[in-house]
């Protein structure tokens, strides 16, 4: 019996250690957790599974200090990167010929999903002027235009200001670039512009005025980091 005890013990051990394999994904993908506790059984040893290599620091909490390894996801789209909430800078775009940036949009009347496209260049100097000509008056939060955005017309049933930028259930795979070339940032939750703030080294809290100015800021210097684009 204290030999059984202590093999479900040991098991409950791997398990752990699995757990905090998982530590720091603070996405919603919480789906391998919940599958490596459903396939424990006590009562019967799993067959012939190799054994997890234990993470170097062992276990304990430190494996949370480790969250830079979780920064590297697949970029989820061309003009993405393999960084959490970055884009690539306009001159690598224009280096790989990127110039037109789709997102899905769904229109609040006729209810159409479908794509509209932004010519990088030519947004990026519309977003990159407003920020410059109206950022001392805008005193780090954004402005009304940012936190209502005025939505396109719909290609379909032609209504005006209403189509609606479909907006990714997984925070690692928004649209940021598309979001931001549109001026449709202002349509992402609070929790979704801290997660980008988060993860571009900005660990504000606060408005959402605040935390969307912040973003504005940030995409715009990602795409040109030597712009006159600092806080
Ligand atoms: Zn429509």
């Amino acid at each position: 019996m204290a030999g059984h005890r202590e093999l479900d013990q040991m098991r409950l051990h791997s398990q752990d250690v699995r757990q905090l394999c998982q530590v720091g994904e603070d996405d919603d993908d919480t789906d391998f957790l919940a599958l490596s506790l459903s396939s424990h059984h006590p009562s019967r040893p799993p067959p012939e599974i190799p054994q997890p290599v234990p993470p170097r620091t062992g276990r304990g909490r430190r494996s949370s200090a480790q969250l830079p390894v979780n920064e590297t996801v697949p970029a989820p789209y061309p003009w993405a990167t393999n960084r959490r909430a970055a884009v690539q800078s306009l001159n690598q775009l224009i280096e790989r010929q990127i110039f037109a940036i789709s997102g899905r949009v769904q229109c609040k009347r006729c209810e159409r999903l479908y794509e509209i496209e932004y010519d990088v260049r030519e947004k990026f100097i519309e977003v990159g002027t407003f920020v410059v000509k109206n950022k001392d008056a805008m005193h780090d939060r954004a402005p009304d235009v940012w936190m209502n955005p005025i939505l396109p017309k719909c290609r379909f049933c032609e209504q005006e200001n209403c189509v609606k930028p479909v907006l990714s259930e997984k925070k690692k795979t928004i649209n940021w670039l598309f979001l931001f070339l549109g001026q449709m940032l202002g349509c992402c939750t609070l929790e979704q512009l801290k997660y980008f703030c988060k993860h571009t080294g900005n660990h504000r809290t606060g408005a959402k005025d605040r935390v969307l100015y912040l973003t504005y800021l940030n995409l715009c210097k990602q795409l040109d980091p030597t712009g006159p684009f600092d806080r």
